[in-house]
C-alpha cells in the first residue's frame, strides 16, 4: 500500500514539484483514497486519481485597470476548471496578494470533494487574482473587478462554471463582476452566487459557510451525547465566515471568546456577546477596520499582536481563517489545554502534522471540506432558485442547508469510521467524495 502511495505522489511531484500547497491537499487526499481505490477493483488500475489531480482547464490573463491617481496597474488572474464529472465547474474567486497556481489548484482540487458530497451537481473550480484589496477605494475595486471580468467572461456561464466570493470577494466584488459579465453577454443568468437579495441571490448565502460549520460542529458533539451549548468557543478570523460561526455559536448556547485578523487577535473572557458581535460586524464589514479597534470599546478585552488564538483554553476551535493558520505546536496547546473539538470554517487551516495530532488524540475533528460546505451548497440552492425563477424562504433556505450538514456528516461517518469505532472525518470525507466524482468519470470515459 505505502508503494502504491509513493509511487502516485512521486507522479504528481514530477509534474507539480514548485506548488507546496497544492502537493499538501494531494497528499492528504492520497493517503486515505489510495488504499480504498486499491481494495476496489472498479477503481484500481485506472489511473483514477491521477487524472483527478489534473486540472481539465487552467486559464491565466492579464489584468490591467487604472488606479485613482490614473495610473495602470497590472495584477494576475486566474480561473482553475479542476473537474466537471458531475455538473458545472463550481467554487470561489479569492482576490490576496498571496495568490497564485499552487493555492488555486489546492482549492480547486478540495472543491472537486466539498461539492461532491454536498449531493448537489457541482463540479469544481477555483480562481481569483494577486490583487490587494486592502486600501482601495471603492471606485478602485470596481474598475478592478471589471477588467477581471472582462477576461474572465469567455469562459464561464451558468451551465459552465460558476463562480462565486472567497477571501476578498464579497457581496459588493460579486455586484460589479456580474455588472460587467451582463454588460458583455446582455443576459440575466445565474453566472455568479452570491448576488445580493434583490437581483437573484438566494437568503442564508452570506451566512452559511459560518452557520454551517457550527452545525456540522454539533453533529459531531452529537455522537458523544454533547452540544455546543455551554462550551468555550475560540474562533479564528473576522471575516464572512467566522462572524456568521460566531453568531450560530450565540444562538446554540455557545461562548464566543475570541476573534482574529492578520494583524492579531481578540480575546474577551466576558464572550463576545450579539451586541459585540455586532460591532465587530460593523468594523469588519462597514468600516473595514482592524479586529485590534475593539479593545477601545471593550477595554475587558485583550488584543494579543501577531499571535494566533490557539493557546487560549477552549473547548471548541473554529480556524475560519485561511490556510495553515494552525499548525503542529497549536495542535498540541489546543490538546492539553482541553479542546475536543476542531471543525474547519476556512480551506485546509490545519497543516498536515496538526490534524494528526488530533487523530493521535481522537478528538473530533472535521476538515473543511466537510464542515465549510455549507457555503457551496447554498451556492447550489442559489443556482437552483435562479434556474425556477423562484425564492425560497429563510426558513426553506436553513433547513436544506441543516439537512444538507447533517448528509454530509452522515457520509463521512460511512466511509471514515475506523474498527475501534472513532470516525476519521478526513477519511470519510475524501473516499465519499471520491466515489461520486470517480463513478460519473468512469460511466463518462476516457
Ligand atoms: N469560496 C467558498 C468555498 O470555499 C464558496 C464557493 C462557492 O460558493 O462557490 O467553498
Amino acid at each position: 500500500m505505502k508503494q502504491n502511495i509513493k509511487a502516485f505522489l512521486d507522479q504528481v511531484r514530477k509534474r507539480n514539484g514548485h506548488e507546496p500547497e497544492f502537493l499538501q491537499a494531494v497528499e492528504e487526499v492520497a493517503e486515505t483514497v489510495i488504499p480504498y481505490i486499491v481494495k476496489h477493483d472498479i477503481y484500481y488500475g485506472k489511473n483514477i486519481l491521477l487524472r483527478m489531480v489534473e486540472p481539465e482547464r487552467l486559464i491565466s490573463f492579464r489584468v490591467s485597470w487604472v488606479d485613482d491617481r490614473g495610473e495602470i496597474q497590472v495584477n494576475r488572474g486566474y480561473r482553475v476548471q479542476m473537474n466537471s464529472a458531475i455538473g458545472p465547474y463550481k467554487g470561489g474567486l479569492r482576490f490576496h496578494p498571496t495568490v497564485n497556481a499552487s493555492i488555486l489548484k489546492f482549492l480547486a482540487f478540495e472543491q472537486v470533494f466539498k461539492n461532491s458530497l454536498t449531493t448537489l451537481p457541482m463540479g469544481g473550480g477555483k480562481g481569483g487574482s494577486d490583487f490587494d484589496p486592502k486600501g482601495k477605494s471603492d471606485n478602485e475595486i470596481m474598475r478592478f473587478c471589471h477588467a477581471f471580468m472582462s477576461e474572465l467572461f469567455r469562459y464561464i456561464g451558468p451551465n459552465t462554471d460558476v463562480p462565486a466570493g472567497d477571501i476578498g470577494v464579497g457581496t459588493r466584488e460579486i455586484g460589479f463582476l456580474f455588472g460587467m459579465y451582463k454588460k458583455l453577454r446582455n443576459e440575466f443568468t445565474g453566472v455568479l452566487t452570491g448576488k445580493g437579495m434583490s437581483w437573484g441571490g438566494s437568503l442564508i448565502r452570506p451566512e452559511a459557510t459560518g452557520y454551517g460549520n457550527v452545525y456540522f460542529a454539533q453533529k459531531m458533539l452529537e455522537t458523544k451525547n454533547d452540544s455546543i451549548e455551554g462550551k468555550n468557543v475560540i474562533i479564528s478570523g473576522s471575516g464572512n465566515v467566522a462572524q456568521y460561526a460566531a453568531e450560530k455559536v450565540l444562538q446554540l448556547g455557545g461562548k464566543v471568546l475570541t476573534l482574529s485578523d492578520s494583524s492579531g487577535y481578540i480575546v474577551d473572557e466576558d464572550g463576545i456577546d450579539t451586541d459585540k458581535l455586532a460591532f465587530v460586524m460593523e468594523l469588519k464589514n462597514v468600516k473595514r477596520g482592524r479586529i485590534s479597534e475593539y479593545v477601545e470599546s471593550y477595554p475587558n478585552a485583550k488584543f494579543v499582536e501577531g499571535k494566533t488564538p490557539w493557546g487560549e483554553k477552549c473547548d471548541v476551535a473554529l480556524p475560519c481563517a485561511t490556510q495553515n493558520e494552525l499548525q503542529e505546536d497549536d495542535a498540541k496547546t489546543l490538546l492539553k489545554n482541553g479542546c475536543i473539538c476542531v471543525s474547519e470554517g476556512a480551506n485546509m487551516p490545519s497543516t498536515k502534522a496538526a490534524i494528526a495530532a488530533f487523530h493521535k488524540a481522537k478528538i473530533l475533528f472535521a476538515p473543511g471540506k466537510a464542515s465549510n460546505a455549507g457555503g457551496v451548497a447554498t451556492s447550489g440552492l442559489e443556482m437552483t432558485q435562479n434556474s425556477l425563477r423562484f425564492k425560497w424562504s429563510r426558513e426553506e433556505v436553513d433547513s436544506k442547508l441543516k439537512e444538507i450538514m447533517s448528509d454530509i456528516h452522515k457520509s463521512c461517518t460511512e466511509y471514515g469510521k475506523d474498527d475501534d469505532g472513532y470516525v476519521d472525518y478526513v477519511k470519510g470525507a475524501n473516499i465519499a467524495g471520491f466515489v461520486k466524482v470517480a463513478d460519473a468519470m468512469l460511466a463518462q470515459g476516457i
